[in-house]
């Protein structure tokens, strides 16, 4: 015999009760199919007793709500003549459920005993309707109320299971009949008095094991609305996929710890027959589901899931008093228990200075009260705390039963959320080592779930998401290098990239399932919201997706404000923005230091040579032990472009303005004539080699004119350009004379450095330097009289695009 359960989306429509119905038409063999209120049924009846109980007479709406819900279904299911045998069946029972509802109302009590036949209905009417659905099609059916064969106690909402009888009734009750399938309802059961009891949320489950087990069926079928039990909730994890095979000890384990798709109590009765039970979708059920047995020897994977418990508060108990002292802990479950309070995890320092527990949030204030009860005599003596409780928590868990003969998986899983910035507030592992579990903030959760699995479970495919401030010339660039490489990083590095969030300095636009990047410009347009930076940070704060990365390429000096608060949350940022690390050395250092404590990266390579790999050569030569005597270097593209093109007979004001049309320059010429830009540069290379210095102690020798210094608009400085041509003109022939050209160099010596405009000769390395090229030049305690030399094309949307994605590749490789 075959007993199949299908739960409240397998049947919370005519359509999908269709399904179930051919389903159970395909089998062979005799089956009892045990079947759940039709979908969020039960939950509108606990709301309407809550309504009740509570004075407000709009149960009566959710009455209605609950009898066009049923009507509805059996209009669509069943011909005329069942219709109206099932609505008046619908409408008595609603009707008896108005009568206990009104009494709710009026005594304004609900007492267990009420609930229980409040909520049993839901289960009452499916199978009622679902029996005549089959007969409809054929089938030789019959229906069964299960109040008539499971007996429990008086515990009516979470009533314990009294076996002896219920085993003996169910079998005689089978032996007698004869029909090929026979439906009974889920979840409700009856007492010695014949009073309805019902078996805990989610009960149907265990209905349905408690069947298999007394008919000593074949299997057990578990139908939902997922196709078998995942490796983690796939509501919350897109990547999960369903774990073909499990052992019964790690399905208990998994849904003890909140995989909801099985009832934790469903396994025992099984496994005391060694019943397989399998998980199947009502919606797709040519998928193979989940085969649940005691054979482990399918998939010998370490992990076989993650799951979560929402909803924990975390009590912890301490005080030096309780060092060495016997009994605390019993006193402690003690006074829990007398409350009835399920304890779902503990934890002890070998120091026994403190427990912590972990409880449903539902109950914090009555465990505290009790345990404060309890130790009140300890607590006026200072010798134990008034009990610290917190909330807004949840516990996720690996399980397991291979886990055990593998070292390595609770560092593994603990250094990841670290990383992710997943604050670990209390961690247990039993001994069986089937599963380790972590307390950490509910809003962590998602992430915590998808980082893990992300490296137990995705062959190491790492995801990395991306915010990107700064979408013009650069970060239009970047966005489309990374749409050309996305497939070959997936491929060949294991990484997947997505954009999750674009801005500029009018609209901001997010995605948190990636930013299609073939039209990103028309979404932004049309489904951008205004931006704000602010809004940015807390978007990305409030998504909380793991391995995030805050990409900076603007030269906006508010922007590396926030570079301080991104790090704090362990939120990675590359900047091609310079202003970070080149105002106060405090600041840097800061940044640097928070990137550390925190486990982001904190990477601007761009900053100097646009794509050219100077900062990172340089670290490179700092990490094994070189030291950086001396650097040359011509740093500034814009300057090199603009003296490379200033030949007899050309205008300087005409070069520098096509220089920016050209966006060679800084969005502000000035940034770049005056040196400024040259002196950020030169002040990244010599902090990043060691030395604590400001912008103010590099010496720089303007070569403008003092009117050009003084223009305090854009348009002003070039005017004084044009103006002061003869300036320009003479400082040309100067060097021209000599043979020489001009360059824009720095240079540091001794721990000093300067910037400013030279005359180099035609034996200088810097004397051919082209276009937009930038060189440098490194002199260390290595390399002596040969500098080492970096040289390529120093400026440019495209080369700088890519010096950010290597930095974006850097804090994927970290
Ligand atoms: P039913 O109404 O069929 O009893 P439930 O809602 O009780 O269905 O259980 C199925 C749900 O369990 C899935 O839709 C899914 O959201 C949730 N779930 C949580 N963890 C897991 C998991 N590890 N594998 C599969 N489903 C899970
Ligand atoms: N209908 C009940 C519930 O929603 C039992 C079940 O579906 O398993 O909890
Ligand atoms: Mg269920």
């Amino acid at each position: 015999m075959i007993v199949s359960k299908f739960g409240g989306t397998s049947v919370g429509s005519a359509k999908n009760i269709n399904k179930v119905v051919q389903i159970i038409a395909n089998k062979k063999k005799k089956s009892a199919v045990i079947v759940s209120a039709l979908s969020g049924v039960t939950n509108l009846l606990i709301k309407a007793s809550e309504k009740a109980v509570n004075g407000d007479k709009d149960y009566i709406d959710i009455i209605k709500e609950i009898q066009e819900k049923h009507t509805s279904v059996i209009e669509e299911l069943l011909n005329e003549s069942d219709q109206i045998i099932c609505k008046d069946y619908v409408l008595q029972n609603l009707h008896k459920l108005k009568d206990t509802l009104n009494g709710v109302f009026l005594l304004n009590d609900l007492s267990d005993k009420s609930a229980s036949r409040i909520i049993s209905i839901g289960e009452i009417l499916s199978s009622y309707i679902i029996a005549k659905a089959m007969k409809r099609q054929g089938l030789n059916v019959s229906l069964k109320d299960s109040r008539e064969l499971i007996k429990t106690n008086s515990d009516y909402n979470n009533a314990q299971i009294n076996y002896k009888d219920t085993y003996t009734n169910i079998q005689n009750f089978f032996l007698k009949n004869s029909s090929d399938i026979v439906v009974l309802p889920g979840f409700i059961a009856s007492d010695e008095k014949r009073d309805t009891t019902t078996l805990g949320r989610g009960g149907s489950d265990f209905t349905a094991a408690i069947i298999a087990n007394a008919v000593n069926a074949e299997i057990l079928e578990i139908w939902t609305d997922v196709s078998g039990m995942f490796t983690a909730n796939p509501k919350l994890v897109k990547q999960a996929k369903p774990i073909k095979r499990i052992s019964y000890q790690e399905a208990m384990e998994l849904s003890h710890f909140g995989a909801k798709v099985i009832y934790p109590p469903t396994i025992q009765p099984v496994l005391d027959k060694n019943i397989p039970i399998v998980i199947k979708n009502t919606l797709a059920p040519d998928e193979d589901g989940t085969f649940i047995s005691k054979n482990k020897n399918g998939n010998r994977s370490t992990v076989k899931g993650i799951s979560h418990i929402d909803n924990i508060a975390l009590l912890t108990l301490e005080g030096n008093g309780m060092v060495g002292v016997p009994g605390i802990s019993h006193r402690l479950f003690e006074a829990l228990s007398n409350e009835n309070i399920n304890i779902k995890f503990i934890t002890q320092a070998s120091s026994e200075h403190s427990i912590c527990i972990a409880i449903d949030v539902s109950e914090y204030d009555i465990a505290k009260k009790a345990v404060d009860k309890q130790f009140e005599f300890e607590i006026l003596q200072h010798k134990v705390n008034p009990i610290i409780v917190d909330k807004d928590l949840a516990i996720i868990a690996l399980v397991g039963d291979n886990m055990k003969s593998h070292q390595g998986i609770s560092g593994k899983m603990f250094s990841e959320l670290g990383d992710n910035n997943v604050n670990i507030r209390a961690i247990a592992q039993g001994s069986t080592e089937k599963n380790i579990s972590a307390v950490i903030a509910k809003r962590d959760v998602k992430k915590a779930l998808n980082t893990l699995h992300a490296v137990f479970f995705e062959d190491h495919i790492k995801q990395i998401n991306l915010f990107i401030v700064g979408i013009g010339n650069v970060g239009g660039k970047l966005l489309e290098q990374i749409n050309q490489q996305k497939e070959y990083l997936l491929d060949e590095q294991h990484l997947n990239l997505r954009v999750i969030a674009i801005a500029n300095s009018k609209k901001m636009l997010f995605d948190q399932d990636g930013i299609n990047l073939n039209d990103w410009n028309t979404q932004l347009i049309n489904k951008g919201e205004k931006s704000n930076l602010d809004d940015f940070y807390k978007n990305i704060i409030k998504l909380n997706l793991r391995n995030s990365v805050f990409i900076d390429n603007t030269a906006n000096e508010i922007v590396p404000k926030y570079y301080a608060d991104y790090l704090k949350q362990s939120i990675s940022v590359v900047a091609c923005n310079k202003i970070a690390c080149s105002s106060s050395y405090d600041d840097y250092k800061n940044l640097k230091y928070l990137s550390r404590k925190y486990h982001a990266q904190f990477l601007f390579e761009t900053n100097v040579g646009a794509g050219l790999p100077i900062i990172d050569t340089l670290n490179n030569l700092i990490s094994s032990g070189d030291q950086i005597t001396e650097i040359q270097a011509v740093l500034s593209g814009s300057l090199n472009f603009i003296f490379n093109n200033f030949i007899a007979g050309s205008s300087f004001y005409e070069i520098v303005k096509r220089a920016g049309e050209e966006g060679y320059t800084e969005p502000d010429p000035r940034i770049d004539l005056s040196g400024v830009d040259v002196m950020r540069k030169i002040l990244i290379l010599m902090r990043e080699s060691g030395n604590k210095l400001e912008l103010e102690n590099i010496a720089n020798e303007s070569f403008l004119p003092e009117s050009s210094l003084k223009a305090d608009s854009v348009n002003d400085f070039l005017e004084t350009l044009k103006k002061e041509s003869d300036h320009f003109e003479k400082l040309r022939m100067e060097a021209e004379n000599k043979g020489c050209r001009l360059k824009y160099v720095a240079e540091y010596k001794n721990g000093k450095a300067k910037v400013g405009l030279q005359h180099i000769a035609k034996d200088h390395s810097f004397y051919n330097l082209d276009g937009k090229d930038n060189i440098v030049l490194f002199y260390t305690k290595r390399y002596i009289d040969q500098p080492l030399i970096i040289k390529g094309a120093g400026a440019g949307a495209d080369v700088t695009a890519s010096g950010i994605f290597g930095d974006i590749i850097r804090t994927g490789n970290k």
